[in-house]
């Protein structure tokens, strides 16, 4: 029997590369040996988002470029989080265990209070708690998670422990799968590529679209003028030009130490790599953003299969803690 794997997503609408080589493509890859089980957290989105009038939108661009990507709702259960409510009941039963110290110790935490400081709800501080809900009510095995997300998981762990230790064993801790590329800079080079930020890429933009957005990228700011000699090694491009063709990387950084390519040259080589690997991304999605009812089919397909994994260990969940 496959082992089990969780992931989610907020709904942040149409993905970008960051997406896409951070976590789509390991998630591709898992439906060939796990038994996978892909989410729309859109309960999650709640605790920073007060306007809610895009949120139907985002999730169905989001998953419209999942399955563009190769989320296969025959390998995998793709569903939206709020569609499965025996979450919620968990994540109420766990938060009766989980000491409060445990969340308020959580960086993220501290930085979402800095963030947005008029809106510190009580879903901040027990997101940790949903996220340990959403990963143990399927008893998934494996996580895959980037490094930033290793702390949550850890608290996952921790609370999963915790609950089999009270309750009895229950269910199976929650193992980290990292994954390849954990960390994609986006277009300031500064930051985590995000939308939020304005420095992505987004994977359905045109090929025009998309080496316009390139040329907008910071490189090295030491070469100022085309003679000037590069630092490959501090650019984001290059960086870049690694995930798309790493087997150029070695000419490609001694050219731009020599000063033989220029920047824009650099850039249209990267735009033309991208939109290389993302043509049959793009004609896929063209097609299926044409039957928004297969969309519609697709999450509540993946809906009831989820819920009749969630329903079972509820049962069992109410069972060993007495409430049954
Ligand atoms: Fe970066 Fe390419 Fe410019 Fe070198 S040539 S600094 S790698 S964009």
């Amino acid at each position: 029997m496959k082992r089990r794997t969780f992931s989610g997503a907020r709904p942040t609408g149409r993905q970008h590369l960051g997406n896409y080589l951070g976590a789509l493509q390991n998630w591709v890859s898992l439906q060939s040996g796990y038994d996978c089980i892909y989410c729309v957290v859109d309960i999650h989105a709640l605790t920073t988002l007060e306007d809610t009038s895009g949120l139907q939108k985002n999730i169905h661009e989001m998953v419209l470029d999942w399955l563009a990507a190769g989320l296969d709702p025959k390998k995998s259960i793709l569903f939206v989080q709020s569609h499965v409510p025996e979450v919620t009941e968990l994540h109420t039963l766990l938060s009766m265990i989980t000491p409060l110290s445990w969340l308020l110790r959580v960086p993220t935490f501290k930085e979402k209070v800095k963030l947005q400081p008029q809106n510190v709800n009580y879903g901040l501080v027990g997101y940790p708690v949903l996220m340990t809900a959403d990963i143990i009510l399927y008893k998934a095995e494996v996580v895959p998670v980037g490094e930033d997300q290793l702390p949550h998981l850890e608290l996952a762990r921790e609370i999963t422990r915790r609950f089999n230790y009270l309750f009895g064993d229950t269910f199976p801790e929650p193992g980290a799968k990292l994954t390849s590329f954990p960390l994609v800079l986006g277009l300031d080079g500064k930051e985590k590529m995000s939308k939020q930020l304005g420095n992505d890429i987004e994977l359905a933009l045109s090929e025009e679209e998309t080496v316009a957005r390139v040329m907008e990228a910071v490189t090295d700011p030491a070469r100022r003028y085309r003679d000037d000699p590069g630092h490959p090694e501090i650019c984001n491009i290059f960086r870049l030009h690694g995930y798309f063709s790493p087997l150029q990387q070695d000419d490609l950084a001694a050219q731009c130490r020599t000063a033989e390519i220029g920047c824009v040259d650099c850039k249209k080589l990267l735009a033309q790599e991208i939109n290389d690997t993302l043509r049959s991304f793009r004609e896929r999605r063209a097609a299926l953003a044409g039957k928004p009812k297969y969309i519609t089919d697709v999450l509540a397909d993946g809906a009831s299969r989820a819920r009749v994994i969630a329903r079972e260990t509820m049962r069992e969940v109410k069972r060993n803690i007495g409430l049954l």
